[in-house]
């Protein structure tokens, strides 16, 4: 495989048939940049912005962020770049935003919920962001994390908007927007669906908690019927549908989701020659057959 993966790092994913699943790279910091383009990144599908929050006792600067965004941009004139807002709170805390007091925090204030309740953090992240924009070529896309339903996303589509963002969608991480994904698909302009706290969350299993790890997986039937409900409205409405949780970087994984019609992958750019290559070994026909045995649980193997 490794052979045939590095001669294919030059090319676009594709199925065998000739399908483009454009191949993105998750980024953390505007340095991750090299890795992604060394790996034959089609463009970023994911940026975490927590970066720039962390270690520190206040928000960054609207100039600083505005730096660090347009840094990033640069790498990738004339490509995709979807940043995320900064998902503060469960896994990620901030001390000056994350209260200390949830008993729940997985349930509590994170994503777009802590932004909203920091009206201050959640504008000067998208005036940072447009501004960014304006000064650089790459095709920016802003996406919120966390976001509950078709509500929440008309909330954050129209207020990006109103920033001057051409692009503005959100990510699908918990079931409510999944079962709404019909009414989603009116308002957002992309959903990225975020597997890692997909899963979490459709099973009820702390994502950081080791006992109850063997819940978390992406492979589960419950969680690719999810991906399905989401894909299936974002290819009725014409709205493109991402992966940019762990799961997109399982080869085999990549393949079940392009076969239940999701539109792009993003993932740690190490991972882009395996899954290229995978990817470029089936048919989407033979694709989409893998997705219906894995919607009907074939390959989920139950842990003791
Ligand atoms: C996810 O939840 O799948 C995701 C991509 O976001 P994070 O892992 O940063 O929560
Ligand atoms: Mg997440």
């Amino acid at each position: 495989h490794a052979a045939k993966a590095k001669e294919l790092r030059g090319k676009p994913g594709s199925t065998k048939d000739g399908h483009h699943i454009p191949l993105l790279a998750n980024v953390g910091k505007p340095a991750d940049a090299d890795p992604a383009l060394e790996y034959g990144a089609e463009g970023v599908g994911l940026f975490r912005s927590e970066f720039l929050f962390i270690g520190n006792s206040e928000p960054p600067s609207v100039e600083e962020q505005t730096k660090a965004y347009a840094e990033l941009l640069s790498r990738f004139p004339g490509k995709k770049v979807v940043i995320r807002m900064l998902d503060a709170g469960a896994d990620k805390p901030l001390p000056f935003l994350t209260p200390e007091d949830e008993p729940n925090p997985a349930l509590g204030l994170r994503g777009l919920r802590t932004l909203k309740a920091h009206m201050n953090v959640l504008e000067g992240q998208l005036k940072a962001l447009a501004a960014a924009d304006a000064q650089t070529e790459a095709d920016l896309w802003v996406m919120a994390p966390m976001v509950a339903d078709e509500h929440e996303a008309d909330y954050f589509v129209k207020l990006g908007k109103s920033f001057g963002l051409k692009k503005v969608g959100v990510m699908a991480e918990v079931p409510s927007i999944a079962l709404m994904a019909d009414k989603v698909a009116e308002v957002a302009d992309f959903v990225s669906i975020g597997t890692n706290d997909l899963t979490q969350y459709t099973l009820a299993a702390d994502r950081t908690l080791g006992s109850v790890a063997n819940y978390q997986t992406a492979w589960h039937p419950a969680v690719l019927r999810a991906i399905k409900l989401i894909a299936d409205a974002g290819n009725a409405h014409g709205m493109p549908v991402g992966v940019c949780g762990e799961a997109a970087a399982d080869p085999d994984l990549a393949v079940v989701l392009a076969g239940i019609g999701v539109n792009s992958l993003s993932m740690t750019p190490v991972a882009l020659d395996d899954v290229r290559a995978e990817l470029a070994s089936w048919t989407l026909e033979e694709a989409q057959e893998k997705a219906a045995k894995a919607l009907n649980g074939d390959f989920y193997t139950p842990a003791e």
